[in-house]
């Protein structure tokens, strides 16, 4: 791999490499973009097959964190970090001790976070050499599970997509269908039983879908072809790259609306497919920024109705996306991409004025 091609391909403006061989450190964190903020994103702790396939990982996520804060409106920059090695073989106090010590280095260019192979307890001993952590839990005075706040937006940026096909953002009598009823899938059937919809769903786990159909009714649908019942909106809460050459042909629902991360296997391929199909496809990165908004509004310090309030703008920024993609005549993934570039440029514009010295009038 041609790390500088990379970097100059994807944007990325710092990538930081660290080391220490006496607590089998090996990390990578990618800054991507801070022009709107500090770059935030989590550190995923993973057995990576090679040192280049994590580099890889590392400066896609983190270019995705940029995209993710962008067009939610926050004023946050894109990073993540990785760990290569097995958590369970390599994990240690000392070694998340001198992650955070690394990550402290970076004088707040870079927050991190919570992500896979790394648990709250872990975050913890990063905190104890760093003040540039976020998505701690409640007895830390942090925001705790972000869960509920996703599911909001996610609900939301669903009866956004609906008003845009139907006139009316009411779920009532709606046909939904959830794919993964985790921490995010059951609190939006928790949301979508509430406001009366006709709620499907499908999970590997027995015991999950037992707890969904006795608490909310949802009718219980295989995991293996789900995305061929009929419905009026899908939700995927589950996996990523589920929208693909095999599934979309299938598909027969209005609207896709879900948390899951990545959905499109191909971002472009895939939302054209889709569009091609006729069936909306509410951006996974816009309406599962619940979580996100979530750890920034911890930043000032925490209060969940501040979380949800905030949250609540992505019901107006999925009808901005959808308008902009209908104008543009392109796909609503492209439509988010391309307000999230654009909004990071008219901030940098923004702030280069800014620093303009004051011309000072003087009289001859
Ligand atoms: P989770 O691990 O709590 O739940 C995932 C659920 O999906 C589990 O119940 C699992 O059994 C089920 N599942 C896995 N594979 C499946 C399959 N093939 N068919 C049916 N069910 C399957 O995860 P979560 O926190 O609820 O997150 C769900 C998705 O949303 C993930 O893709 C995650 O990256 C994304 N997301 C979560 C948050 C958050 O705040 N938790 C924020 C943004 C994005």
């Amino acid at each position: 791999m041609n790390i500088f091609e990379e970097l100059s391909t994807r944007g990325h403006q710092q990538v930081v490499f660290c080391y220490d061989g006496s607590v089998g450190l090996k990390s990578i964190i990618a800054i991507h973009d801070t022009t709107l903020g500090p770059a935030l994103g989590g550190v995923r702790f993973w057995p990576y097959a090679s040192e280049a396939e994590a580099l890889t990982d590392v400066l896609r996520l983190s270019r995705g964190m940029t995209y993710k804060a962008a067009i939610s409106g926050l004023n946050l920059g894109g990073g993540k970090a990785v760990i290569i090695g097995d958590p369970l073989q390599i994990k240690s106090e000392a070694l998340l001790r001198r992650f955070g010590q690394f990550v402290e280095s970076l004088g707040g260019q870079y927050i991190t976070a919570e992500d896979m192979g790394v648990s709250v307890k872990d975050m913890e001993y990063v905190r104890m050499e760093t003040r540039y952590v976020t998505g701690l839990p409640e007895e830390m005075s942090g925001s705790g599970d972000p869960s509920p706040v996703t599911a909001y937006g996610v609900y939301l940026g669903m009866k956004a997509a609906w008003k845009k096909v139907t006139g009316t953002e009411s779920l009532k009598g709606v046909k939904v269908l959830v794919q993964g009823l985790g921490k995010v899938g059951m609190a939006l059937v928790e949301l979508l039983h509430k406001e009366g919809a006709i709620i499907y769903a499908t999970d590997l786990s027995a015991q999950q879908l037992d707890h969904a159909e006795r608490s909310y009714g949802v009718q219980p649908v295989s995991p293996d072809d789900w995305y061929r019942q009929p419905v009026d909106i899908l939700a995927p809460c589950a996996r990523g790259g589920i929208l693909n050459a095999e599934t979309i042909p299938h598909l027969r629902c209005a609207v896709v609306a879900g948390s899951a991360n990545n959905q499109l296997a191909d971002e472009i391929e895939d939302s054209l497919r889709l569009a091609e199909r006729g069936i909306l496809y509410a951006p996974d990165f816009l309406i599962n920024a619940g979580g996100l908004i979530n750890v920034y509004t911890e930043l000032e310090g925490y209060s969940r109705s501040r979380a949800l309030a905030r949250t609540e703008y992505i019901y107006e920024a999925t009808l901005r996306v959808l308008a902009a993609a209908e104008q543009r005549g392109i796909t609503p993934h492209e439509a988010a991409m391309q307000l999230a570039e654009e909004r990071i440029r008219s901030i940098s514009a923004l702030k280069t004025r800014s620093l303009l010295p004051a011309i000072s009038l003087t009289t001859a």
